[in-house]
Formats: structure tokens, sequence, C-alpha cells
């Protein structure tokens, strides 16, 4: 009897474009051979955690409830912007709207028909968003969780470094014991890189150009062991691709202050206007208080020279947001048609985060800017004939695809599985 499963490896940060022949020689390949989603999509803001959400449970954002990577609650009257990347935020998150996600993820769906295991090595935040209610088990470097939550330690925990060598350990590591040992229903590799490589360098560098060589050569890892196992009998659907893509810090803006200097100062300061930065995009936040004097400045924000666009209240339906618990408004930063020193189009204005300063020249995203909401989506499965698909897909149709393939219901999903045809 075959033993059928699923298995999502993500090049985090690893932009459609960049894909081809020379800077990743297995995608190019896998993309012949698979299905390549031609006009793949990323949800807003375009960032790790929120990303990591929405595939965890095919939902969009106003769906899961996770808005950001920084994420306003209100606390005791106040809207305070916590860091999802920290360890306390699921506590923080339970307390002021009483879960974490608000509809089931991909652990929890296959929890009692095959479990999840995942492998992440990027930041704690977006690890545990895979599944913050440990149905499965998630390894990360910063804690290791069974079912239950129950921790894992001594050298089963995962212990690798944050950087191109961890992810290459990781890899090794997720093929041996988790696709050819333990062969869960659903597995899932996320890769650090090229995204972590390209916070701290321009896109085009020497550094970005090994960091995708690096994740190509996880890739083909991943694809040689998947291929040995259906030799053997698995069927294995193998799903590969990326959260978002990464576009380039040209200017940096304080909003807090901006903010402030439309008379918004006193709000700002009392908890009832909070402004919660995602790299080129950033939430606005108010109370029931807040909320009029913070509409009324919306269009003096939209005039700005450094404002791309302005969604509020429903119109925050058009990126996947809904506004509730706190949330008004969000704005998508400016870009500038220019080129970096690697030949790289456009620059963007971001928003200052408290105590980072930005990096300029750098990479950057979490905005609906043309390349960072580009991410890329192979499916290679080995009953299904090469395809292009020019139709529109989202980072919320890997769930779905999934558990049609594992034969599980899709019920209360935003994304729509992949067609998968069967050859002959
Ligand atoms: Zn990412």
């Amino acid at each position: 009897m075959t033993h059928r499963r699923a298995v999502f490896v993500c090049c985090d940060g690893l932009g459609r474009d960049w894909v081809d022949a020379s800077r990743t020689p297995t995608l190019q390949d896998m993309r012949h051979t698979g299905v390549w989603c031609a006009e793949h999509r990323a949800v807003f803001p375009s960032v790790t955690r929120v990303s990591a959400a929405s595939i965890a449970t095919g939902c969009l954002p106003g769906r899961h409830g996770l808005h950001g990577n920084r994420m306003g609650l209100l606390e005791g009257g106040r809207v305070v912007v916590r860091d999802v990347g920290n360890p306390d935020f699921r506590a923080h998150m339970r307390r002021a709207t009483g879960t974490t996600l608000r509809v089931p993820t991909m652990a929890q769906r296959v929890a009692t028909s095959g479990g999840f295991i995942a492998f992440s090595n990027v930041s704690p935040g977006a690890a545990y968003f895979l599944d913050p209610e440990h149905f499965g088990f998630v390894y990360h470097r910063a804690g290791s969780y069974a079912p239950q939550g129950v921790p894992i330690g001594g050298a089963d925990a995962l212990d690798v470094s944050h950087d191109l060598a961890g992810d290459w350990v990781m890899t090794q590591r997720f093929c041996a014991e988790i696709l050819a040992d333990r062969r869960p229903a659903i597995a899932v590799l996320w890769l650090a890189n090229p995204d972590h490589t390209l916070h701290g360098v321009p896109l085009g560098s020497s550094a970005h150009l090994e960091a995708l060589c690096h994740a190509d050569r996880c890739v083909l890892e991943v694809l040689q062991t998947v291929e040995r196992l259906r030799r053997d009998g698995d069927e294995i659907l193998l799903l590969v691709g990326s959260d978002h893509g990464q576009e380039t810090i040209g200017d940096c803006l304080d909003l807090e202050a901006w903010l402030s200097q439309q008379g918004l100062a006193p709000l700002l300061e009392s908890g009832d206007i909070a402004v919660a930065g995602q790299g080129t995009a950033a939430l606005l936040y108010a109370t029931e208080h807040g909320r009029p004097r913070l509409l009324e400045r919306l269009d003096a924000l939209r005039a700005a020279p450094w404002a791309d666009g302005v969604i509020a209240q429903g119109a925050m339906g058009e990126h996947g947001q809904v506004a509730t618990g706190g949330l008004v408004a969000a704005v998508n930063m400016a870009r500038r048609d220019e080129l970096n020193p690697h030949g790289v189009r456009g620059r963007r204005w971001v928003v200052a985060e408290p105590g980072k300063p930005a990096a300029i020249g750098d990479g950057q995203h979490g905005g609906w800017g043309p390349d960072e909401t580009n991410p890329f989506l192979i499916v290679n499965h080995a009953g299904s004939p090469s395809a292009t698909l020019r139709q529109p897909t989202c980072i919320t149709d890997i769930a779905p695809t999934m558990l049609r393939f594992l034969g599980l219901p899709m019920d209360g999903l935003d994304g729509s599985p992949l067609p998968l045809e069967q050859r002959g």
C-alpha cells in the first residue's frame, strides 16, 4: 500500500524573477518538469510571520487573525504594538483576543491522520505560527516542541546556526529523519535564505547570488530524497516555493513622528493611536476614541510623497485584511523607479522601527510592491504533466492543495487547491 504525503519547502524571500538556469539550476529544472505558477502572489503584509500563518491555514490575514510581523493588541483600553517574533507574543495575543490563529492549521487538520512536522530556520515567531497551538512537531533553534507543547531537548532539538550553513545542516537532517524515516502526512522545511542574507546585502550582490545557490542546493537534496522514496513506492506531493520577494531600501520615514506633527501626539502617547511598521508598509491602529482623529488624517497621509497607497476600514478587504481588533488602516510605502548598483530596479521607502536603523541599499519587504508580492511556487508530482499556470495563485493555495492530495476536508479556506491532473 502506498503512503500518501505532502512536503512543502520554503526558500524564504526568493522572488520569482530570480529563478533561472544559472542562479537556481534545480528550481529552473523543476519549473520545466513540474507545474510553474506564473502569477503567484504573496499576502499583505508580505512579511514572513503572516505568510507562515497563511501557508499553515490556507487563509488570508483577515481570517486567520495575525495582522503583521508587529501587531497592535487592545490591552487595558489602549493599543500596544508587540513584536510577533518574541517568544511571549502568543500569550499576549491569547489574553487580548482569546486565541492565537482563529482558524485551524494544517497541523491540526492532520493531527490524527499522519501528523505534521516542520523544520524552520527563520525567526521564532514565524516558526511557531506554523502551528501555534502545538498539534504537531515544530523544530526551531530557539526551542523545538512535540504535540501538546512538550519540549524536545538534547540531541533531538534543532541546534543549527541562523545562516547558510544552518540551512544546509537542517536540510540534511530533514531528508534523513523526517522524509525517509518518520514520514508524516505533511512535512515543512522552511529555509532562512535567501531572505536572511538579503536583509544585510543589496539585491543582485554576490552574497545574494551565493544565498540563492545555497537555497537551490538544499532543494536539490530534498528533491533527490523524494525521488528515491517515490521509487520505493511512496506517493509524495512536493511543493517548493517562497513566501514573498524582496525590494531595495531607498529611504526611511518615521511614521509616528509624522503623525505627531499632524497633531496626533497626545493620542499616540495615550495609546489611542499606534503604528506597527512592516518594512515597506505599516498598519495603523486606534481605539474607538482615537479612530475618528486617525481617519481625519488619512487624506494627508495619501498626499505624502513617501506613501504609495492607503487603505482603511472596509477597503482593507482589498488586501486580505479586516479592520477589527483596533486595526483601522494600512499604508504601502512609495517606490522610485531607480536602479541599485547591481542593476536591480526599484527603491522603496520603509517605515522606521524603534531601535532598528534602516539599512539603506539592502533588501526589505512587507508592502504590496511589484517584487515583494511575487513569490514562486512549483508543484512537483510524478503524476502531473508539466505546465505553466497563468491564473492567479496565492500562498493560501498551498494548504488546500496538500489537503486535497491527502483526501482531507478543505472547509473554511480562502485558498483553492491547484489543479493536479493525472497523466495518461
Ligand atoms: Zn519571509
